[in-house]
């Protein structure tokens, strides 16, 4: 009897060391929504003007230097080695229907296509100076304004993303000086060659999320 009860309270010892409570059970731990690692880092030009984009102090974070609009994929920041000038928005009164870029040093940086398209405007105009348009299809359309000299990709040529489509410059009405003037359109383009592509909506490309 003796060692029965023994060997009871022995076996029931055991079970109670061995169990855990619910509370103490190591737990792997669950992977969560992922955090998109933040790879760009687009810093604010001396003096940024008009509405910007939700900062980090002096400088834009996002996950890359790409957003997605209506399927396409496009740079934000077509100028390479730049910096944020002024922003989409509301700025002495008026809409700035687009986003300026300086280089950085205030230096002349090439402008690159935002994403692969066609060349559909290339001109000269009194504000914006040596003017490009592109059409990357979807009903998206990027323009570039101020270039320094006339683009050299005539209407019709296909261009890819990252290529560049001339120089940086302070043509037209240029008041910032030397600077990327880069608009991003939606809609349907109609009568390109006569002012049709200003009846596109502009929009924010920091509105959009870096992935389509
Ligand atoms: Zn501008």
């Amino acid at each position: 009897m003796r060692i029965k009860a023994l060997l009871l309270i022995l076996s029931s010892a055991w079970l109670s060391a061995c169990q855990t409570m619910p509370g103490q059970v190591p737990q792997t731990p669950k992977p969560g929504p992922k955090t998109p690692p933040v790879s760009f880092d687009l810093s604010l030009c001396n003096g940024p003007s008009g509405t910007l984009p939700a900062n980090n102090g002096s400088k834009v974070s996002r996950e890359s230097a790409l957003a997605c609009t209506q399927g396409v994929q496009y740079l934000i920041a077509p100028a390479l080695n730049s910096c944020l000038l002024s922003g989409f928005g509301p700025r002495s009164n008026r809409l700035h229907g687009g986003i300026d870029y300086q280089g950085k040093g205030r230096t002349a940086v090439p402008v690159v296509a935002a994403a692969n398209g066609i060349v559909v405007i290339n001109k000269w105009r009194t504000d914006l100076g040596h003017w490009i348009v592109l059409d990357h299809g979807n009903g998206i359309y990027t323009g570039y304004g101020h270039l320094k000299n006339a683009s050299d990709k005539q209407i019709g040529t296909k261009v890819t993303m990252n290529e560049p489509l001339g120089m940086m410059g302070a043509t037209g009405n240029a008041a910032d000086g030397l600077h990327l003037h880069v608009e991003f359109r939606k809609g349907v383009l109609r009568q390109a060659a006569h002012g049709g592509y200003f009846n596109l909506k502009a929009f924010d490309p920091y509105d959009y999320p870096e992935r389509c």
